[in-house]
C-alpha cells in the first residue's frame, strides 16, 4: 500500500510499505478513506519529539470503513461499518479508561517502560506518534491497524460525510476539551492564543459552552479572518500589544480563561536553538525551587492535579512560576480523552449546531502529502487545514 513515511528531519515520503495484518485478537483492520495532516504532526516533521525511526508510518487523525476484523472482538465492531479512529488507542478496562482519562490508557501503550522513563509514567497508545507512544504505525496510508479496535473506534452514520465527522478523531474534542477545562462562565472572556485548526474548534466550542466573549491571538491574517467568521474578536499580535488590547476589552481585568492552542510551534532552527539552551540552562540549575515543580510534575498520578501553594516570584522564574502562583491561576493540560466527548460532539453535528468542515482549506491525494506538509507548516497558499484521500 501507499503511505506517507518519516525519513528524518523535514522529509516525509509517499513509499510504498507492506500491507497490515491483524496482530492481534482485538485488532481491526481499516481502510482508510479520510486522513488530516494536524499540528502535532508539524513536531514530528520538525522532529522535536523523540524515539522517530526512519520507516515510521504518519498520521493519526483518519476515518475509514472496516475491512477486517480479529476474532475478540465479540460484534462490536464489523466488516464494512465506517469509523472515525481517536488518535488516542483505549483499552477501555484499566483504571483510567473506566474514569474517562483516555488519554493516559494503561494499557494502549506497548512501550510504556519508554516512556515512563522521560514522563515519570506510562501515556496511552498513540497513532504514527513515535516508539514512546507505542510507535503504532499511522493513518495516513492506505490501510491501517486499530489495536483495541473494540474500544477504539467512533461509529458515523452514513448522513455525514467524511468532512463533517473526520475531525472528531482529534482537533474537534481537543478544542472542546480546551474549552471545557476552562470551566467557561457565562460572565466570562475567552482568550486563545493561536487560530491554527485547534484554535478554530477551541472558539466554535468556547462559543458553544456560552462565553460572552472570545478573544482569538495569532498573526497570520487568513487565520483571524477565519477566527473573527466564527465569533471571536481578534488580535493580530504582530501589530498590537496582547496584553494592553486583552486589558481594553475586559476593562482592565484581564481575560478570565487563558488557552494556549500554539504548542512548541518554532519558525525556525535558530529558535529551537534558543528554547533547547534555555532547557539546557533550566536542567542545570538543580538547586533552584523549580526543581520542587519538576519532581512533583514528574510523581504524580496521570490525570492528576497539581496544587502550588508554595511561593515562587523571585528572580528565578523561568517559567513564569511566580505570576502563576501569585495570581492563583490553575493550569489544565494534556492529550485530549477523545472519545469522552465523541457521543456529544456527534450528536451536535448531526443537529447542525457545527461543520467541523468549516475549516479545511486543501482536498489533495495521499501522494501530494510531502508538500502539504510543508505547505501547512510554513502557512504557504493560505492554509489551514489538509485534508488527504488515499
Ligand atoms: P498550527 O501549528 O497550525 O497552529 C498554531 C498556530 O499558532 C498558528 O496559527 C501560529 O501562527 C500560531 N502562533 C504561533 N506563535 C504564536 C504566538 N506567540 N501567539 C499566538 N499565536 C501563535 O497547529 P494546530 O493544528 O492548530 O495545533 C496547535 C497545537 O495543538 C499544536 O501544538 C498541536 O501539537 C496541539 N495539539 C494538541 C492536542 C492534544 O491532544 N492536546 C491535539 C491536537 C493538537
Ligand atoms: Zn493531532
Ligand atoms: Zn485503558
Amino acid at each position: 500500500m501507499r503511505a506517507l513515511v518519516w525519513h528524518g528531519t523535514q522529509d516525509i515520503r509517499c513509499d510504498t510499505v507492506p500491507d497490515p495484518e491483524i496482530e492481534d485478537d482485538r485488532d481491526a483492520i481499516i481502510r482508510v478513506t479520510s486522513c488530516a495532516i494536524c499540528g502535532s504532526d508539524l513536531h514530528l516533521y520538525d522532529h522535536f519529539i523523540p524515539a522517530m525511526k526512519k520507516g515510521d508510518i504518519m498520521g493519526h487523525e483518519f476515518m475509514g470503513e472496516v475491512v477486517e476484523t480479529g476474532r475478540g472482538l465479540n460484534g462490536t465492531l464489523k466488516k464494512g461499518e465506517r469509523v472515525v479512529i481517536p488518535f488516542t488507542i483505549i483499552c477501555g478496562e484499566c483504571d483510567q479508561c473506566k474514569r474517562g482519562f483516555f488519554s493516559v490508557c494503561e494499557r494502549s501503550n506497548r512501550n510504556r517502560d519508554l516512556a515512563a522513563k522521560v514522563f515519570g509514567h506510562g501515556t496511552a497508545g498513540l497513532f504514527g506518534y513515535s516508539h514512546l507512544t507505542g510507535g503504532y504505525p499511522g493513518g495516513q496510508a492506505e490501510y491501517v491497524r486499530v489495536p483495541f479496535a473494540d474500544k477504539t473506534h467512533i461509529k458515523v452514520p452514513d448522513s455525514l460525510t467524511d468532512e463533517q465527522v473526520l475531525f472528531l478523531g482529534d482537533i474537534f474534542p481537543t478544542g472542546w476539551q480546551a474549552a471545557v477545562q476552562a470551566d467557561i462562565q457565562p460572565h466570562d472572556t475567552v482568550a486563545i492564543w493561536g487560530a491554527g485548526p485547534v484554535g478554530q474548534m477551541t472558539i466554535r466550542s468556547a462559543i458553544l459552552l456560552g462565553a460572552k466573549q472570545v478573544v482569538c491571538i495569532d498573526s497570520v491574517p487568513e487565520r483571524l479572518d477565519m477566527a473573527r467568521a466564527g465569533g471571536a474578536i481578534v488580535i493580530d499580535n504582530s501589530r498590537e500589544s496582547v496584553v494592553e488590547r486583552l486589558n481594553e476589552l475586559t476593562h482592565g481585568k484581564g481575560p478570565e480563561k487563558c488557552i494556549d492552542a500554539v504548542g512548541m510551534e518554532a519558525h525556525s532552527p535558530r529558535a529551537v536553538e534558543q528554547v533547547f539552551d534555555r532547557v539546557k540552562q533550566a536542567m542545570m540549575l538543580e538547586s533552584d525551587r523549580a526543581s520542587v515543580l519538576r519532581e512533583m510534575i514528574y510523581v504524580c498520578r496521570p490525570a492528576g492535579i497539581l496544587s502550588i501553594p508554595g511561593v515562587y516570584g523571585g528572580l528565578v522564574d523561568k517559567m513564569p512560576m511566580g505570576a502563576v502562583m501569585n495570581k492563583g491561576l490553575t493550569i489544565r493540560t494534556g492529550q485530549t480523552h477523545v472519545n469522552r466527548w465523541s457521543d456529544d460532539l456527534l450528536r451536535r453535528i448531526e443537529e447542525g449546531q457545527i461543520d467541523p468542515s468549516f475549516v479545511i482549506t486543501h482536498r489533495v491525494g495521499l501522494e501530494q502529502g510531502p508538500e502539504m506538509y510543508r505547505t501547512f507548516r510554513d502557512k504557504q497558499d493560505n492554509c489551514i487545514k489538509v485534508v488527504l484521500r488515499p
